[in-house]
């Protein structure tokens, strides 16, 4: 298999910058030092771009046909709040930041692609690529959109480096590949006393556990089991003392599902037992959702585009689909929400290695998989302006 199908030239430039951007890791919306890395790659390919969303980029490689819609591809730039353990002779030398989640990879891959399509003479339709901040914020995709990241873009592409699947593997799928990915606190109030006299009370700390079980029957009872979703408290607050009962108790927690219908009805669930639950024993019940990333779903002829395209770069049988569920959030899907697009994954195990998943400590992937991302996402370019040039003619 042929699993370095960029230039030597180029594979070699792309992997110093990820090593670069992987020892200088910056957290969502700091990444000044990761903007003027990619300013300072573009700049030496004499291409046009522009600042955006305070730390983010926009390139413009403009087409023949000036005014048609053009393509867009996006990678995200941002580290995560971790002490990097992998022991790399690149490790972070900023303490308590890691490019844990392959973002750094996203980055070179895509100035891979860069160095490619300015290779592409005969450029007929405007590429157009996105150097998202932000997106373990998951406020980048909405800020580059606010910044003009999609005006006339009629397709975006993306991906993600993906350590359960082999190098040299493209995981292209119709359908749900990421997770909607909402926030909840719920505040209770009931009212405090000793806790010798409980008749006098209303105890939060009682309201509070029995409402965290009962949450647990809406994923269990209420959902579709075809259709994968998480409740999750992953924090329970309350009381100062072992003989006090609590008058407040703070609940928060996760909310994650693939179809925007069961989004909806997860939240609905969630309203109407924090509130009964409140009633049944005269507490005061707060619920504050938080929405956040919404899901990412590939249509199937976007999904016929990346399929071409992924052919293009690794044998048949390596462009494969996902084999299980990811509940992971993206927010990717803010772009897929205004116009089509298609969200693949990379394989990038390391061989004889364990495979550390992202956000872990330990998180490395294999470097050839920056070739075969840059490589994609000229094909993709490619296939996706032969779509827009069918309907110009
Ligand atoms: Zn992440
Ligand atoms: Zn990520």
């Amino acid at each position: 298999m042929n699993l370095q199908p960029i230039s030597e030239d180029i594979f070699s430039r792309i992997v110093d910058v990820r090593r670069d951007l992987h020892t200088h890791p910056e957290l969502s919306w700091n990444e000044r030092r990761t903007q003027g890395r990619i300013a300072a790659y573009l700049d030496k390919l004499n291409v046009p771009y522009r600042k955006a969303a305070d730390t983010g980029i926009i390139v413009d490689f403009p087409g023949k046909f000036a005014d048609a819609p053009s393509v867009a591809l996006r990678a995200d730039t941002d580290a995560l709040p971790i002490v990097e353990e992998t022991g790399l002779p690149f490790a972070s030398q900023n303490p308590g930041v890691m490019h844990a989640c392959g973002h750094d990879g996203h980055t070179s891959m895509l100035l891979g692609a860069a160095s490619l399509i300015a290779q592409d003479n005969d450029r007929k339709i405007p590429i157009r690529l996105l150097f998202q901040p932000a997106e373990e914020g998951a406020s980048g995709a909405k800020a580059m959109i606010n910044d003009g990241a999609l005006d006339n873009v009629a397709m975006i592409f993306g991906g993600h480096i993906d350590r359960h699947y082999p190098l040299g593997t493209i995981i292209v799928t119709e359908g749900a590949v990421n997770a909607s990915s909402d926030k909840f606190t719920i505040t209770i109030d009931g009212q405090g006393g000793h806790a010798a006299r409980p008749h006098e009370t209303v105890d939060a700390v009682v309201v509070g556990s029995l409402l965290i079980m009962a949450l647990q029957t809406i994923v269990s009872r209420e959902v579709n089991p075809a259709h994968p979703s998480v409740v999750t408290v992953g924090h329970f607050e309350a009381g100062s003392a072992h003989n006090v009962i609590a008058a407040q108790a703070t609940l928060k927690g996760t909310i994650r599902s693939q179809e925007q219908s069961v989004r909806d009805g997860l939240q609905q669930s969630i309203l109407r037992i924090a509130s009964s639950i409140g009633q049944l024993h005269g507490a005061h019940v707060e619920v504050d959702i938080e929405e956040g990333t919404p899901p990412v779903n590939n249509p199937s002829d976007m999904v016929k585009l990346c399929e071409q395209a992924a052919r293009q770069v690794v044998p048949e049988e390596d462009v494969r689909e996902l084999e299980v569920a990811n509940m992971g959030g993206e927010d990717f899907g803010d772009y897929m929400e205004i116009i089509p697009g298609c969200y693949v994954r990379f394989g990038s195990i390391i061989d004889g290695t364990f495979p550390h998943p992202a956000h872990s400590s330990k998180f490395d992937f294999d470097e050839r998989v920056l070739g075969i991302g840059a490589a994609y996402y000229h094909a993709v370019s490619k296939v996706a302006s032969e779509e827009i040039l069918k309907d110009l003619k």
